[in-house]
């Protein structure tokens, strides 16, 4: 007897035999850069808790008040009967950071970009795409029904040349392009992106997830880094990274942020944030502006390893991701595996979420000196990161 699923275990089975195979693991303590996982105590080289504000005190103590006062669930869309005064008031905690003149908060930085960029583009329309972008960049060029033409990573010749050869068959265009991509750590040129949209009568939209609260002076992210505030773009991130809780958001103009909550269909059919992620994240975003030491330390640590892992085979990184290349996925695994017996935790990443294998580790400002060397003794002295 045959039944119309037996292709998923066969497709299963695939997966398993190119060792692309995944499980989550469970961690059993609270975020830090110890973390108990699987009856381990493990250094956490895993985390998107840059800052680590996802355990701090004034974020939990927030969350908590919230919940007191407003429940635990939003009980209906921003539309209906979801929004509360907390709401607008991360809205504009964000606006403020980014020096925009609105924002946006989606339930998640992935409901962030499918719902931008489905509302932004359509049949008639163009996007441009970096060929690193985000699964949720890709996915929502993706259903948006634009033609889709993916440059070369971070190479503003092929974007130039691929614009002037198909922009004006086009209505409107969209470039996309994360500002620190997330599993190789460069960084996008911000500013000559943003200069190339305008001259070609484009829309530009970027990814800020790993950047926002760590990057530029005030951690308002990549933009302002570069220069680029004030200029006319569409700015969206996530509040689960460095920010420390979960959402998503969009920062821009506010005409644009009037339309989106018009015609973003992930932000008007689904239910508003929870009250205790929407309050952890505005009391994040005040420690942000107010506590700039987190983010001298953090980048700090991101030196101080970057230095010392140099004369490996590690990607070019100007950020807190620091990958190590591997030459396959089960060299990657295989040596994930050898970290956690050495007591340090960073994750094997491999396709299809990126065209080669590699460990990814994500440094933290909680990190201290002491966890930072003992992945370098591991990684350099004991040389299991000559791979
Ligand atoms: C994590 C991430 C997202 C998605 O954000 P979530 O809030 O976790 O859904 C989007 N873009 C990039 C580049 C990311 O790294």
């Amino acid at each position: 007897m045959t039944t119309p699923y037996d292709w998923i275990s066969k497709s299963l089975n695939t997966i398993h035999q190119a060792n692309w195979y995944r499980t989550p693991k469970t961690i059993t303590s609270s975020p830090g850069p110890i973390v108990e996982l699987e009856g381990r105590s493990l250094i956490n080289f895993a985390s998107n808790d840059y800052l680590g504000l996802a355990g701090h005190p004034h974020l939990i103590e927030a969350a908590i008040t919230a919940t007191q006062k407003y429940g635990t669930g939003s009980t209906g869309s921003r539309l209906l009967s979801g929004h509360r005064d907390i709401h607008r008031q991360l809205e504009l905690a964000i606006a403020n950071l980014k020096q925009t003149e609105d924002a946006i908060v989606f339930s998640s930085g992935y409901l962030a970009n499918l719902g931008t960029i489905t509302a932004l583009v359509g049949q008639r329309d163009l996007i441009l795409s970096d060929q690193y972008n985000h699964s949720s960049l890709k996915n929502g060029a993706k259903l948006s029904n634009a033609t889709i033409i993916h440059y070369n990573h971070c190479d503003l010749s092929d974007l130039h040349h691929k614009l002037q050869q198909y922009r004006h068959q086009y209505r409107h265009c969209l470039i996309i392009t994360d500002t620190i991509f997330s599993m190789d750590g460069d960084i996008c040129q911000v500013s000559e992106v943003l200069d190339l949209a305008e001259s070609m009568n484009c829309m530009l939209l970027v990814d800020e997830a790993h950047a926002t609260g760590i990057m530029g002076k005030k951690g308002a992210g990549c933009v302002d880094y570069f220069g680029c505030t004030g200029r006319s773009l569409i700015q969206m991130g996530t509040l689960s990274k460095a920010i420390g809780s979960l959402g998503g958001y969009v920062a821009g103009n506010a005409v644009l942020i009037d339309f989106l909550r018009n015609r973003s269909a992930t932000w008007i059919y689904t239910t508003a944030l929870s009250p205790a992620d929407t309050a952890a994240a505005i009391a994040a975003i005040e420690l942000i502006q107010t506590e700039p030491q987190r983010r001298d330390k953090l980048w700090e640590n991101v030196n101080f390893l970057q230095q010392k892992l140099s004369h490996l085979n590690i990607l070019p990184s100007q950020s807190p991701i620091i990958c190590l290349e591997c030459a396959n996925p089960s060299q990657a695994l295989e040596l994930s595996q050898k970290l956690i017996i050495a007591g340090i935790f960073a994750p094997a990443i491999r396709p299809p979420t990126v065209p080669t294998s590699r460990i990814r580790f994500s440094v933290m400002a909680t990190h201290e000196t002491a966890h930072l060397q003992q992945l370098i003794n591991n990684l350099v002295l004991r040389n299991i990161g000559n791979v």
